[in-house]
């Protein structure tokens, strides 16, 4: 098969088989050693010292651990929103009571910074602002350094960042560009199963924990710091996720940080070149494309939807669709994680071949 969607992504081999192993104590030593291995790693991927807590959740999890506890309900909340993923983390925070203003950018455009800093003056007792640095649905990369920047020349708001599509795929210095908190999720460019959210916590952000009012129980950053301190998860951890992360992380170092972000921006290059080859129009602005997910207009007369179908029936292709007010005019080619150029040449030649037999 070859799995084209913006995550879960393939797992290598080796990882596959590092999670064919027994059961562990949870609350045992090597458990323990597991975790700090990764938590240690994880920092530097995050280009970090603060604190890293991993949550047995999807990302989903993880962005909702970061609204619960830093905030209180009433609290205003900026949201800069300009896709679907944008959407979801600004109906967490009204979801649980936050004051949320949504900036909305088209979908397809990048956020723009000084809209940023000029909605931050316009605020200045926001109490976080929210962020998607990859926006999936839209195959966008934010410009996050410079928005990061329009944030903390203008706001103490806790910069609360979607960076789950994002991490490994491009560069992201949480503690050089001032990022409170900033969530990802092992089924993305870290190439692990679905299971492990990863959020990391700036000492702002642990100062807004300290008033935060916002109900949590599962996802208790204090809890959570506790027993990560003893070696521990406050609850049963993702064992065979961990088992993954922990040989992933091993290899991603070896590679190192710069040749993994190159190597994901010469994937994506890739896919827009074969992709305008057979007609494809960039769906966004692609100034902003993502090293991530490339979302892509079909050639006039194909049907997106059966397009997709061919590919899964005939190929065993799976491409991903378009989501929300996307869906059906749109496909997304994922590209994170251990991506071969083969599976992308694969993947267009497929495409070529259904196209042919559409234009017959
Ligand atoms: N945010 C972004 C940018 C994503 O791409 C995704 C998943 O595709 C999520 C959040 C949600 O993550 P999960 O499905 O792991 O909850």
């Amino acid at each position: 098969m070859n799995l084209r969607i913006p995550g879960p992504v393939t797992i290598p081999q080796e990882i596959l088989d590092v999670m064919d192993h027994q059961m562990i104590d949870h609350r045992g030593p090597q458990f323990a050693a597991i975790q700090a291995r990764v938590v240690k790693n994880l920092q530097t991927c995050f280009q970090t010292k603060n604190d890293v807590l991993l949550f047995t959740s999807s990302g989903t999890g993880g962005l909702e651990s970061a609204i619960v506890n830093t905030l209180s309900p009433g609290d205003p909340v900026l949201a800069f929103v300009a896709g679907e993923f944008g959407e979801r983390i600004a109906a967490i925070a009204a979801t649980y009571g936050s004051n949320v203003t949504k900036i909305k950018f088209e979908n397809g455009q990048g956020i723009d910074p000084d809209r940023v800093a000029q909605e931050l003056k316009n605020a200045p007792q926001t109490k976080a602002v929210l962020v998607t640095h990859n926006e999936t649905s839209t195959g966008i990369m934010h410009p996050l350094k410079e928005i990061s920047h329009a944030v903390r020349a203008n706001s103490d708001a806790v910069l609360i960042v979607d960076g789950v599509s994002s991490m490994l795929t491009a560069d992201a210095q949480v503690d050089n560009w001032g990022i409170d908190v900033m969530v990802s999720a092992s089924q993305k460019a870290w190439a692990c199963p679905p299971g492990v959210a990863i959020v990391s916590i700036s000492d702002r952000a642990w100062k807004a924990h300290a008033n935060a009012k916002m109900p949590r129980f599962y996802f208790d950053w204090t809890e959570t710091k506790k027993w990560l301190e003893k070696g521990q998860t406050p609850f049963t951890p993702a064992v065979s996720v961990y088992y993954a992360l922990d040989l992933a992380l091993e290899r991603i170092l070896e590679e190192g940080l710069p040749n993994v972000f190159a190597r994901h921006a010469h994937i994506a290059a890739l896919t827009r070149e074969q992709a305008k080859q057979l007609g494809f129009r960039m769906f966004g602005d692609e100034r902003y494309a993502s090293n991530a997910v490339t979302a892509l207009y079909a050639p006039d007369g194909v049907d997106t939807e059966a397009l997709r179908k061919a590919a899964r029936e005939e190929y065993d292709l799976i491409i991903g669709g378009g989501q929300g007010p996307m869906r059906g005019k749109i496909i997304r080619i994922g590209h994170l994680g251990w991506v071969k150029e083969q599976e992308i040449y694969d993947c267009f030649a497929a495409i070529g071949h259904i196209l042919e037999k559409v234009a017959a």
